[in-house]
């Protein structure tokens, strides 16, 4: 399977590419629309110099060629949400040239995908088909919106790997804060272009598959359509360069046009924009202004924390939940040490409390300190991890502390051995026969009295003394 991306990312900039119109999402139908982006006569665009930062600044995210100099064309075809009769868009010279993105693969190594250029372009407006039985509506809000268009190079070889490279450009550019990275806004989407061959033979012919906004229909369109091809190819067929659309209802791809269809755009230089000229310096303060971005965060968990490549890749791709675990382990020196247990703690039991309640990190119920609170509760035994759990969901609805909630309930850990020694042997003294059954070999029975003893403590035995215990006692 060879797979090549075309990621369409919206810039985050309160204002569109060549006016000065707003561009936030939602308001209402043609509100934000300036005469640039409804192409009356006469009107002259003028560049965004906020964009064009924006897109150097996502470049040099990407480890990619800033060009000095870029110009803007026009791509011309016809359609009703497109007032202009053509696109402004850049062709022969982008102002992104090559660069590369690594990707984490679950066997633990990495992957680059190579990105063969980003180039700056404005969005088409909308056309509205569900507001009137026999009319069609058009909305300009999002007409002149800056786009980035971020193309890589066939390196994907699965739905897998696809995922990851578009989770780790959302990231990069979240990151960045030059997009807002939200998929179903339509902030971020992507064409993908899939084509199959028997190893190391020549690229076979490719399909494309038009403006996917999610991870995972992105996922299901490519294994779809592989199978699709491989069954033609096998079958004695040949592959037809299409463009294609996914129904995300049945699953499968469907033909948009094909390549005897094909547009001619008849690119040519805007005349009403001169071409791009940056400087030095003007990149180099970009670049020094830039924070940390996730593969240097991922490098950073790996040489403090001693966590995997993996899971630092996990903790990382979302910037709220690696900001959280920062904050988690800034707020104890004694944390540095359990990163790992952090790390699982967030990613389990506070994210299935957060999902339950279709909450955001960014506003849990649970702080970052509240929740080292509980962490450090936890590996000085204090408390079991059952309790844990449960004090954690109290915290969640209660907002109290950890500590709070331990001290009030009376939850804290049986750590004393004679007081557990007694209790278990109270449990056995009570249970003679099963204990003369454990005595002549059945050792199964081990669990069941751990179980008893539990009970009778609430949950509360230190469970590596209980068993040490009751091992001891036992033989
Ligand atoms: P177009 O505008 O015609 O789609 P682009 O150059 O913008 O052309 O994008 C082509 C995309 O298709 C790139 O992402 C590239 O990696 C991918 N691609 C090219 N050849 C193949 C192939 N044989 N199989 C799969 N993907 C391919
Ligand atoms: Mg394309």
């Amino acid at each position: 399977m060879v797979v090549g991306l075309e990621v369409h990312a919206q810039i985050k900039s309160n204002s569109k590419l060549f006016s000065s119109s707003s561009t936030t999402f939602g308001s209402s139908p043609n509100s934000q629309v300036s005469l640039v982006d409804a192409a009356m006569p006469g009107m002259l665009p003028v560049i965004n110099e906020f964009c064009v930062k924006q897109a150097i600044k996502s470049g040099i995210g990407l480890r990619a060629e800033i060009n000095k100099y870029s110009v803007f064309d026009r791509k011309n075809y016809f359609y009703a949400d497109l007032p202009q009769g053509y696109q402004i868009s850049q062709f022969k010279y982008p102002i992104v040239g090559k660069g590369k993105v690594s990707i984490d693969l679950k066997d633990g190594t990495s992957k680059n995908i190579r990105i063969v250029r980003l180039h700056l372009e404005q969005d088409a407006g909308k056309s509205l088909h569900d507001q009137n039985p026999s009319k069609t509506y058009v909305d300009l809000n999002r007409s002149g919106v800056a786009l980035m268009e971020i193309v890589s190079e066939p390196d994907i070889s699965s739905a897998e790997e696809a995922g990851l490279y578009i989770s780790k450009i959302r990231s990069i550019l979240m990151y960045l804060d030059t997009c807002d990275g939200n998929m179903q806004e339509g902030s971020l989407r992507a064409d993908v272009n899939v084509s199959v061959r028997k190893p190391n033979d020549k690229l076979g012919t490719r399909c494309e598959i038009k403006n996917l906004n999610s991870i995972k229909f992105i996922k299901q369109a490519i294994d779809y359509e592989a199978k699709r091809q491989i069954k033609i190819i096998e079958d004695g067929g040949e592959i037809n360069q299409n463009t294609l659309l996914f129904d995300t209802q049945t699953g499968k791809t469907k033909p948009m046009r094909s390549k005897e269809e094909a547009h001619d755009y008849r690119y040519f230089p805007d005349p009403d924009l001169l071409p791009l000229e940056i400087d030095d310096d003007e990149i180099k303060n970009i670049k020094n202004n830039i924070l940390e971005l996730p593969d240097e965060r991922i490098e950073r968990y790996i040489a403090e924390f001693g966590l995997s490549k993996y899971d630092a890749s996990v903790l990382t791709i979302e910037r709220s939940v690696s900001d959280y675990f920062d904050e988690v382990i800034k707020s104890n020196k004694a944390l540095q040490g359990h990163a790992k247990i952090v790390s699982n703690w967030i990613s389990t039991e506070l994210f299935s409390l957060l999902k339950k309640d279709n909450l955001d990190i960014s506003t849990s119920p649970v702080s970052p300190k509240d929740l080292g609170e509980l962490i450090i509760l936890l590996t000085t035994n204090v408390i079991s991890g059952k309790i844990a759990k449960e004090v954690l969901t109290e915290m969640f609805s209660s907002k109290k502390s950890a500590k709070y909630i331990v001290e009030k309930e009376g939850l804290k850990q049986m750590t004393d051995s004679s007081e557990i020694e007694t209790i278990i042997e109270k449990i056995l003294s009570e249970n003679q026969k099963m204990v003369n059954e454990y005595k002549s070999g059945k050792t199964k029975l081990l669990s069941y009295f751990v179980g008893q003893v539990m009970k009778e403590t609430k949950g509360k035995a230190n469970p590596k003394l209980l068993n040490e215990i009751l091992f001891k006692k036992l033989n």
